[in-house]
């Protein structure tokens, strides 16, 4: 499955776009812009590489949906630690598939 278009986070749709050539070339490999509701990927690296991407820019959407500074080192960790949970345990991406129409989210809950 391709990585799509676009991704929802807390109810707000971000388009997934293609990372410019320039800031690909130095070795950026995503972008969030929360004002633009946009988050720039490399899709040209593997698919690991570029899901592990896209989970650090949501995070950096999240933290500014929170209205807290953007943590390289928290969106980092968290990244990797969703990235590796799921491939790990395909099972909890699969009862959503199958079990969940939507996924509601409330930050008040937390
Ligand atoms: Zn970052």
């Amino acid at each position: 499955m391709p990585i799509s278009s676009h991704m929802i986070i807390f109810d707000r749709t971000y388009e997934i776009k293609d990372i410019s050539p320039l800031q690909s070339s130095e070795g950026i490999l995503g972008q969030s812009a929360y004002r633009d509701g946009v988050i720039y990927l490399d899709k040209s690296v593997d698919l690991s590489l570029s899901l592990r991407t896209l989970w650090h820019e949501a995070v950096h959407v999240a933290q500014q949906d929170l209205s807290t500074a953007a943590d390289e080192a928290e969106a980092r960790w968290i990244a990797l630690f969703v990235h590796n949970l799921l491939a790990a345990n395909p099972w909890l991406a699969e009862c959503y598939l199958d079990e969940l129409d939507t996924v509601p989210f409330d930050v008040e809950s937390e």
